[in-house]
């Protein structure tokens, strides 16, 4: 007997088991499960109302609400294939992914409405446009008024376990986005995982800190249901109200980039005060500091756990498990375990540490090579981009561009990054679309952007900048031109002028120079 592997059974047995318990809170809004799904039925009932049908597309652009929350039940289970976008972008780059998804229904929260409505004339894909919430518009459908109106009832076709469930976009090492295609088994593998490895309760409360559209919010969208748990949405972070709630709600469970537990560990102690002790933690996105580690472990008595991967692996494939040996050790040893990356999740699959003929590095701790997996969470491929897929897992090998070492314990650590995407407050940025955004600027005849360091957002955008002969612009000048042009959060934080950048024989920037703060600067 086969049963498609979909997360769409965890919504099945927990509307049997858990109709009752509070499932969703929002606000001062508050639904049980019975309610929620209730909810999510009648959003897939006005859905197909508007003519989506089975392996349609349906783009989201909202912070986490739980109108976002029920996206992740009411697309899929009509067979369609939801696409959660990042709502930092810009317009330019959301009129770039639903057109490149096909989107035909597009949902948007308040805050987003305007940027979308400055493009809408291109989105002739487009069939229908939702406002999420906020007072009525000219031309948008009103989600809860087509919720209110709609029939419990709409029709489920059969759905496969290797059918599309979302479209993720990557921000990718090139200027445009890729379309990373997560199947329902993808999805269900890594929830499982998740879950074997830090299980849930009924009697848990998960608070929304990591945003939904992030590889589907680290899948929690999906494992907090399974548990009959509580989600509590938080449609915009700052470090007081995620204290306020953690103490409010009884919080058990979160989610966290590494710049976002500096700025937990930042926060005044009149914030942090009674906040509850043991709350799980997990972290990913970036490597997190030991320091940051033991800071959040030994202040708030909060308990890290580290997993890696990328929204191309669904998005697990290494989790930092602890062992019985680790208890006993130091606080500060212990963290510097916590700061690894780890091993291989039940349900990844295999991973490796390889060198670039494909052998496994030794397990020496500084021996470095490339992240490789292959498994069940591994993508279907991009989206419309078969050269792509093929680059990255052709080998029948995801390689990940990431580069690490082994440690004798087993454990891999990573080091770099092969590609040169910067990870800033979670959320990646292609130097590349930052490069090409600066040589629009009439001054500049080179850029080179990299990552430093930086205490709030882990690293951030730095530019090194060769100007035309003749020419120059001041750094407000060019910080004002990207901010002009591109998402802010992408704005280089410094701007260097050099009289050339370091580059190999072959022409290519030598980007690890940059890093190390050590270019030319004659030119100044
Ligand atoms: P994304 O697809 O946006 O989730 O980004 C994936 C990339 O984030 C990976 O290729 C890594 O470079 C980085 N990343 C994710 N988790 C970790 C982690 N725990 N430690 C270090 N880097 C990470």
């Amino acid at each position: 007997m086969e049963v498609p592997l979909t997360p769409l059974e965890f919504m099945r047995r927990t509307r049997r088991l858990h109709a009752h318990r509070e499932a969703v809170i929002d606000g001062s809004q508050r639904w049980t499960y019975g309610e929620f799904f209730a909810r999510c039925d009648r959003w897939s009932s006005a859905l197909q109302r508007l003519g989506v049908v089975q392996g349609d597309r349906v783009a989201y652009i909202s912070p986490n609400t739980h109108a976002q929350l029920e996206s992740f039940y009411a697309v899929p289970q009509l067979g369609a294939v939801l696409v959660p976008l990042n709502f930092r972008l810009t317009a330019d780059d959301f009129r770039y992914m639903i057109q490149h998804s096909g989107a035909k229904v597009v949902c948007v929260a308040h805050e987003y409405l305007e940027a979308i409505d400055s493009i809408r004339r291109d989105l002739t894909g487009v069939t229908q446009f939702v406002a999420l919430d906020g007072a009525g518009r000219f031309d948008w459908l009103p989600y809860e008024t087509l919720i209110a109106n709609a029939s419990p009832d709409f029709t489920r076709p059969a759905i496969g376990e290797n059918d599309l469930l979302t479209i993720n976009y990557t921000s990718g090492t090139t200027s445009r986005p890729k379309g990373v295609m997560i199947t329902h088994r993808n999805a269900w593998m890594n929830s499982v995982g998740m879950l074997a490895h830090t299980p849930m309760t009924p009697a848990d409360t998960y608070l929304w800190t990591l945003p939904m559209f992030h590889a589907n919010g680290w899948t929690f969208t999906w494992t907090v249901t399974a548990a009959g748990a509580r989600h509590v949405c938080l449609p915009k972070f700052d470090a007081a109200t995620v204290f306020r709630l953690a103490r409010e709600e009884q919080v058990t469970r979160l989610c966290a980039a590494p710049t976002v537990l500096i700025m937990l560990a930042s926060a005044p102690a009149e914030v942090q005060h009674g906040t509850p002790r043991g709350v799980g933690v997990m972290t990913a996105g970036a490597p997190p500091a030991a320091v940051t580690i033991e800071r959040i472990e030994d202040e708030l008595g909060w308990v890290i756990t580290q997993i890696y991967g990328l929204t191309e692996t669904a998005p697990a494939i290494s989790i930092c498990e602890p062992l019985p040996e680790h208890a006993s050790l130091p606080a500060g040893a212990r963290a510097r375990i916590k700061a690894r990356q780890g091993v291989e999740l039940i349900t990844s699959g295999e991973l490796r540490v390889v060198d670039e003929q494909g052998r496994e590095v030794p397990a020496d701790g500084t021996t470095a090579g490339e992240i490789v997996a292959r498994g069940n969470v591994i993508m279907a491929g991009y989206y419309n981009d078969p050269d792509a897929t093929a680059q990255c897992m052709g080998d029948g090998w995801f390689h990940t561009g990431d580069a690490a070492v082994v440690h004798p314990d087993g454990y891999v650590q990573i080091t770099d990054r092969l590609k040169d995407v910067i990870i800033s407050g979670g959320e990646n940025i292609s130097s590349v679309e930052v490069e090409a955004m600066l040589l629009r600027h009439d001054a500049i005849q080179e850029a080179a952007v990299v990552g430093l360091p930086s205490e709030k957002w882990g690293e951030s955008p730095h530019a090194f900048v060769v100007f035309k002969s003749g020419h120059t612009a001041s750094p407000e000048v060019l910080r004002e031109f990207c901010r002009a042009n591109l998402a802010h959060f992408k704005v280089p934080h410094g701007f260097t002028p050099v009289a050339e950048l370091p580059k190999t024989a072959t022409g290519k920037i030598q980007k690890f120079v940059l890093r190390k703060g050590r270019p030319n600067l004659s030119a100044q």
